[in-house]
């Protein structure tokens, strides 16, 4: 039987169709100058705190809404409740668990309008970004809430020495703390909550301080999906405020975390360092992904998948491409054509059809990035550089850029933009060029163009990484389609939008 056989993804909308699109852009619309407000949800009650203003990443001028951070207090406060509501919740029967998660992804889609204007005016994302970001949500809340009825719903029959049947059966582990990144603010936040709440956890979940007020609406929704206020809390503010309290408290069972490689690294010292019984941790971490391409490939195809990689959602997608190592017989083909497709896109406000390329989240990334920009000036090529338009000066933007390396071995970290990198190798050095990406101890996403199968079926399986894409762009996984998650320094697995996460947010007991 093949998993997921029956399960379909969600529809969502077709921009290009003017009968789907008129009556969605109203509902943009409608949006377009709200002001969103968001503060620690604790018990299904807004707390008052420190307020912080958000601004539109792409025009810094324009206002967003205000977020209140959450106190230290207020963070004891939200496991206090979590830990006193974890028994009543785990008891609730899973279907009824995952019905919660149906009713909430219907309600996403009732308010895809909001959403998407929300997404895009706070997180700085395209249109098209945005709707398929509230459809990946939808997607995550039906997947788990549908395994959750069907897999730890009924208890698994085990047989015994004596021929008689033993029954083991799924349970939360407690009180989960879901922290998630900016740059999936809804799909990944709503991604961990609801995989920890269908396994029978309460949560307290930590958004990135960039996308409070999208994950704020999200549990209101919540809330009136019928979850109970005492299951799910929400934990607006820093990670070295908020995230580094929840992960050392003894009292949190397990933690989901998606960002940085660094931060996963010290969230784990601190969950060691706690006095208490060894926790799951779940991490989704950073990538220096690659593509390989040899010299069947075709170029036309190439360029297409490499520009889509590199620089869609300006490229701040942990699974984006960092690193193009193409043949140096067909090199200068690819090299003229990604130029001209370059040349041709179009950077700048984010609610035009036309843009391809949005802003970065904050002035920091925007900084972190013409740094790296600078420095590889003095010791590489530039191959070339997307021209920003004037009103580029009113927000957080970096041009696509394209450089020419010697060696992979000169990024020492992920660059988390739309900056990509260019290797030659020789037709006989295809192993090396594997050994290399795998030397970088990242193993997210991998991509491949060659006609070859004999090429890509050994680079396959040199390659240590979570996903490999043949023949085709790499970024964007759909759920249960496309289960995500890497290896080594880029993830802990399981794959997220497959078979196995939410038992990783489960005990089995065994009644014997
Ligand atoms: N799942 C996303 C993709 O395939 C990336 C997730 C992330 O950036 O954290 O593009």
């Amino acid at each position: 039987q093949i998993f997921g056989e029956s399960r379909k993804n969600s529809a969502s909308i077709n921009i290009d169709i003017e009968s789907e699109w008129t009556p969605f852009n109203a509902a943009i619309q409608a949006f377009s100058q709200h002001q969103w407000q968001a503060g620690p949800i604790v018990n299904g009650v807004t707390l008052d705190g420190e307020q912080h203003a958000i601004t539109a990443p792409y025009n810094r001028s324009e206002s967003v809404g205000q977020v209140a951070f959450s106190s230290a207090s207020q963070v004891a406060q939200a496991i206090d409740v979590a830990s006193e509501a974890y028994p009543a919740w785990s008891q609730v029967a899973a279907s009824e668990r995952g019905e919660c998660l149906q009713r909430l992804a219907d309600l996403l889609e009732l308010h895809t309008g909001e959403l998407v204007a929300l997404c895009h005016r706070e997180a700085g994302k395209t249109i098209q970004d945005s709707i398929d970001e509230i459809r990946e949500a939808v997607d995550f809340c039906r997947f788990y809430g549908e395994q959750a009825s069907s897999e730890l719903a009924s208890a698994k029959s085990i047989k015994s020495f004596d021929g008689s049947t033993k029954q083991l059966t799924y349970q939360g582990r407690g009180v989960f703390a879901c922290i998630s990144p900016w740059n999936f603010p809804l799909a990944i936040f709503l991604g961990q909550v609801s995989a920890a709440l269908a396994a029978g956890n309460t949560v307290v979940a930590k958004p990135a301080e960039q996308t409070s007020l999208i994950a704020y609406r999200a549990i209101e929704l919540m809330l009136e999906a019928g979850i109970p206020a005492g299951a799910i809390q929400l934990l607006p503010g820093t990670g070295a405020e908020v995230g580094a309290t929840l992960t050392t408290d003894v009292r949190i069972a397990g933690v989901a975390f998606t960002g940085s490689t660094e931060t996963a690294q010290r969230i784990n010292r601190s969950l060691v360092a706690r006095d208490c019984e060894a926790v799951p941790f779940i991490a989704e971490t950073g990538g220096q992904n690659a593509m390989i391409v040899d010299s069947t490939a075709l170029p036309e195809q190439v360029v297409r998948d490499v520009v889509r990689s590199a620089f869609a959602s300006a490229g701040q997608r942990c699974s984006a491409l960092r690193v193009l190592f193409v043949q140096a017989d067909i090199a200068d083909r690819i090299i003229t054509l990604i130029k001209g497709a370059m040349a041709e896109l179009s950077v700048g406000r984010p609610e035009l059809h036309s843009t391809d390329v949005g802003p970065v989240i904050d002035i920091a990334a925007k900084e972190k990035l013409l740094t790296h920009i600078e420095s590889l000036k003095n010791q590489s090529t530039l191959v070339a550089q997307t021209q920003l338009s004037d009103e580029c000066k009113l927000g957080d933007f970096v041009a696509p850029t394209a450089f020419e390396i010697n060696s992979i071995d000169i990024l020492k970290n992920e660059n988390f933009g739309p900056i990509l990198h260019i290797v030659r190798f020789k037709a006989n050095e295809i192993d090396q060029v594997v050994d290399q990406i795998n030397h970088t101890g990242f193993g997210l996403t991998l991509g491949v163009h060659s006609r070859n199968e004999r090429t890509y079926c050994r680079i396959e399986q040199r390659a240590r990484v979570g996903n490999c894409y043949i023949n085709r762009d790499q970024v964007g996984a759909v759920v249960g389609v496309q289960p995500f998650g890497g290896q080594g320094l880029s993830g802990t697995g399981p794959k997220a939008g497959g078979p196995h996460y939410l038992y990783r947010f489960t005990k089995d007991v065994l009644s014997a």
